[in-house]
């Protein structure tokens, strides 16, 4: 028989999958998450993503960018360990630079420039799952073939980044977004997660996780950049692209809940089980 077509975790599912230190626990078991973000001219972004790492739970985030973007995560995230890049070294001399990771973040503040292409072609060229959202995203859509490798791919686009992903307008991706998801999904061979006010997460054979946790106060500038850390500390941590993706999507939308109730933690969450568990099908299915 085939599964449900749609599902919504809810609290007690994500908190089954989210790992915890243990005492067997170090910092390379709990994950290290390495995040190609940021540049000279899109700051901002990376110092959010990496926050949104070392927040998560990461046991290490190991930073590369170039020399404004790490300056600046060295102030905010002195746990961070940096590299400033030489995007003229090769893909292989790249990552050696950076040192092992688990997972990578690409693409927040990157800029889509040769620079930039070169950087994504190293990381996405790595045996690791990685984690693609913005300008990363509009890197993969002009060249499709960076998308071609063994580990697994996170996509996290808006309905604009999906739009120039698939090619379609992104009035047909509002209009019908789970179709959509769904077949971007299957075309780029990825796990996709679709932001907006209910967060879509698609992986074939799957069924389309929903997440309403969230809050319209997320419709600002930043938020999708910790999202992109989140997920990828989660994903350095073990977990699949699918429950990284959806276990972050729900952290994410009950932070920004809490955070917007001036930290009323448990009505919060009350209200963000119920939503995730009860109205996601009806709204979206
Ligand atoms: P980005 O588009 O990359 O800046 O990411 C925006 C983040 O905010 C995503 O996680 C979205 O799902 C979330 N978001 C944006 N608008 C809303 C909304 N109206 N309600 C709930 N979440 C939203
Ligand atoms: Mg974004």
């Amino acid at each position: 028989l085939p599964g449900p077509e749609v599902a919504a975790p809810t609290g007690d599912d994500v908190a089954g999958l989210l790992p915890r230190p243990g005492a067997e626990s170090d910092k390379y078991r709990r994950g290290v998450v390495g995040i190609a973000a940021g540049s000279d001219r899109y700051t901002g972004a990376a110092v959010l993503s990496v926050g949104g790492a070392v927040r998560a739970g990461a046991g290490m985030v190991r930073f590369a960018s170039t020399a404004e973007p790490v300056r600046l995560v060295r102030a905010r995230w002195p746990e961070a360990v940096t590299t400033v890049l030489d995007p003229s070294s090769s893909p292989d001399s790249l990552l050696e630079e950076v040192g092992r990771v688990q997972a990578w973040v690409l693409g927040p503040g990157l800029g889509t420039g040769p620079e930039a292409h070169a950087v994504a072609r190293a990381v996405l060229s790595s045996d690791v799952p990685v984690l693609v959202d913005a300008d990363g995203l509009t890197l993969v859509a002009r060249d499709r073939t960076l998308l071609r490798r063994t580990a697994p791919t996170v996509l996290t686009p808006h309905a604009g980044e999906l739009s120039r992903l698939l090619d379609v307008p992104r009035e047909q991706i509002e209009a019908a977004r789970l179709d959509h998801v769904r077949r971007a999904a299957a075309e780029l061979g990825a796990t996709v997660l679709l932001k907006g006010s209910t967060t879509l997460v698609a992986e074939e054979h799957r069924p389309v996780r929903v997440n309403t946790t969230g809050t319209p106060w997320l419709a600002t500038g930043g938020t999708g950049d910790v999202l992109s850390g989140i997920t990828g500390a989660l994903l350095a941590a073990g977990l699949s692209g699918y429950d990284a993706a959806s276990c972050a999507a729900y952290i994410h939308g009950l932070a920004a809940r809490i955070a917007a109730r001036g930290g009323d933690g448990g009505g919060a969450r009350g209200d963000a089980r119920a939503d995730a568990g009860g109205r996601a099908e009806a709204r979206y299915g």
